[in-house]
């Protein structure tokens, strides 16, 4: 049902940028409204990115390491806490043509669900997939980009992760916790990955790197059997006997909502000015990985929500009588 009031703020996205968003906004009496998203197998989902994480070990605070669930329950309860209302919906469609706001929950041919004076965009980012044919399908079963949800089903397991960055060998090294064996697919001859990462992924014995390597194809009727790879120098193709497969080869921005609305770079991540987090209409503040295509780092990210609120706040108080 429509929601008649105008909002001082509604945050859209609850990884650590909208949460840091609405801890602020809401110890400012604006009484943030956050639509945190909803549930599903990628990392578009409530509390974000640090939800398909196992141990963060550079959130500082956390001397001995926190796990990225965890830490987003302790988010969100510090800005329910204070006063924030988290709603566990997407929304659909936003208008930010003219202010109020609005934005749409569900139907996109209704009324707009809600209306604000102020939109604190953080709504992250996800993994890019491979593109495989029935990739979608065997998500959950077999294909997966969550070691820390799916990692205790492959107890004793061959596995695989397919990437050369941080995030595939920190799977990597997860999954070895419960995995008989696990093959990091690289498909150059060179890895990404941080010094420190490279060091304990190569110091891990249950840890194989499969150099200049794609997998091209999943094996397998209703779960993964295994994988065909190919060799990216002689084009050989062979069969990787893997019932596991971690696909951890970056993230795209999740931006579509503002598509023809709010400025972007070429890559798709939104556009905010130098140092800041206002976007291209006044009383929009892009804040979080949905404009960080550089750092892309938890406690960046939490920066960036901090920010966010603090210009939504100033924006209110030069705009609005009242505040
Ligand atoms: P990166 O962009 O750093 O790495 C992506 C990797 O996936 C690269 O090795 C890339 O290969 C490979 N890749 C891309 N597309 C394909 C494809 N279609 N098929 C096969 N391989 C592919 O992404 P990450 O998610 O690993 O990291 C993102 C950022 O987050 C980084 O800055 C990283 O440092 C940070 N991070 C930090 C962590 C920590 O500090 N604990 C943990 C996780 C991430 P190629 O090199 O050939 O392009």
């Amino acid at each position: 049902m429509a929601d008649q009031t105008v909002h001082d703020v509604v945050i859209i996205g609850s990884g650590p940028a909208g949460l840091t968003a609405a801890i602020y906004t809401a110890r400012a009496n604006l009484n943030p409204l956050v639509l945190e998203g909803e549930p599903s197998s990628t990392s578009d989902q409530p509390g974000g990115q640090l939800m398909l994480t196992t141990e963060v070990e550079n959130f500082p605070g956390f001397p001995e390491g926190i796990m990225g669930p965890e830490l987003m329950m302790n988010f969100r309860a510090q800005a329910i806490r204070f006063g924030a209302e988290v709603q566990t919906v997407k929304a659909s469609k936003v208008d930010l043509s003219e202010r109020p706001f609005k934005i749409w929950v569900g139907d996109t041919e209704a009324e707009p669900t809600h209306l604000a004076k102020t939109v604190i965009v953080s709504t992250g980012a996800q993994s890019i997939m491979l593109g495989l044919d029935r990739e979608v399908e065997l998500i959950g079963h077999g294909v997966s980009t969550c070691a820390t949800c799916d990692g205790f089903f492959f107890r004793d397991q061959e596995i695989a992760v397919v990437g050369g960055g941080d995030s595939a060998l920190e799977e990597a090294n997860f999954l070895s916790r419960f995995a008989s064996k696990v093959y990091i697919v690289v498909r150059r001859d060179e890895l990404r990955a941080s010094k420190i990462m490279q060091d304990r992924a190569n110091a891990n014995p249950k840890i194989e790197f499969l150099w200049n390597t794609s997998v091209v194809e999943y094996v397998g009727d209703k779960k993964l059997e295994s994988v065909k790879v190919r060799n990216n120098l002689d084009e050989s193709i062979s069969d990787l006997a893997v019932t596991g497969l971690f696909i951890a080869i970056g993230h795209k921005p999740n931006t579509s909502l503002f598509e023809g609305q709010l400025d972007m770079k070429d890559n798709g991540y939104l556009l905010a000015q130098p140092g800041r987090t206002a976007t291209n209409i006044e009383g929009v503040f892009a804040s979080g990985d949905v404009q960080d295509d550089y750092y892309r780092q938890a406690i960046t990210a939490a920066g960036s929500g901090c920010q966010a609120a603090l210009e939504a706040e100033r924006w209110l108080e030069a705009n609005e009588e009242g505040h």
